[in-house]
């Protein structure tokens, strides 16, 4: 194959995997609507992929997604990009490890974002997952490089592939797109269980020795048997 029909081979696999991932926001109800989104970075290019603006997630296929350059300018597709597009944008350009990006308003995790409090690392699988509290990320508004700026300002120093923006919601990232949805999944798992302890009283703390242990052994030893 040329270097171009490469190319487009990638972006054509791409197209087919974020289309496909979107199916697991709605399987786990962590979106409404046209709410939320996923994208990927093309390896190797200065490209993502991601969910058209406004299309239901009943009609999305892997020719109606949107491939952009890491300045969500769109480069191919007849739809207009999520709105979401230049926040997830600025993360790639900012996070070169970052291959997927997701974002939703989960219930529970936006109810966390409302109060602008983090979601405390009290469950093993938050620590092995996040590796300590989900934190908050800054309010920012849609529509300039903010919401980007606030992900890669909390998220650049901290183990979570998770933030919960103030009074907005989730931004998850990882190596894949399908780590950075499983990160999502998590996320909103972790803020309905520990809110539902909250209701019973206050939820035990695990020492930090063990938050540390737990998230080594996790990202390190049980990688073989983890979902990637
Ligand atoms: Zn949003």
């Amino acid at each position: 194959m040329t270097a171009v029909a490469d190319v487009q081979a990638t972006i054509a696999a791409i197209r087919q995997e974020v289309a496909a991932l979107h199916a697991e926001l709605t399987r786990y109800q962590l979106v409404v609507w046209t709410a939320g989104n996923v994208s990927a970075r093309v390896p190797g290019q200065d490209l993502l992929v991601i969910k058209p603006s406004g299309v239901s997630y009943d009609d999305l296929t892997p020719d109606n997604m949107v491939v952009c350059d890491l300045h969500g300018h769109v480069v191919e597709g007849e739809h207009a990009p999520s709105s979401d597009t230049e926040a997830q944008a600025y993360v790639y350009r900012e996070m070169p490890h970052v291959g997927g990006v997701v974002h939703t308003h989960s219930t529970y995790a936006a109810a966390w974002a409302i109060r602008g409090e983090p979601v405390p690392c009290v469950l093993t699988m938050c620590a092995d997952e996040f590796g300590g509290e989900i934190p908050i990320g800054p309010f920012a508004v849609i529509g300039d490089d903010s919401i980007g700026r606030g992900i890669v300002d909390t998220l650049r120093d901290h183990r979570s592939p998770a933030v919960i923006m103030r009074n907005h919601g989730v931004f998850s990232i990882g190596p894949t797109a399908r780590k950075a949805v499983a990160a999502a999944v998590m996320c909103e798992d972790v803020a309905r269980t520990v809110h539902i302890s909250r209701q019973l009283g206050p939820p035990l703390p695990i020492d930090q020795s063990h938050i540390d242990a737990l998230h080594h052994r996790y990202q390190n030893v049980y990688g073989q048997q983890k979902d990637d």
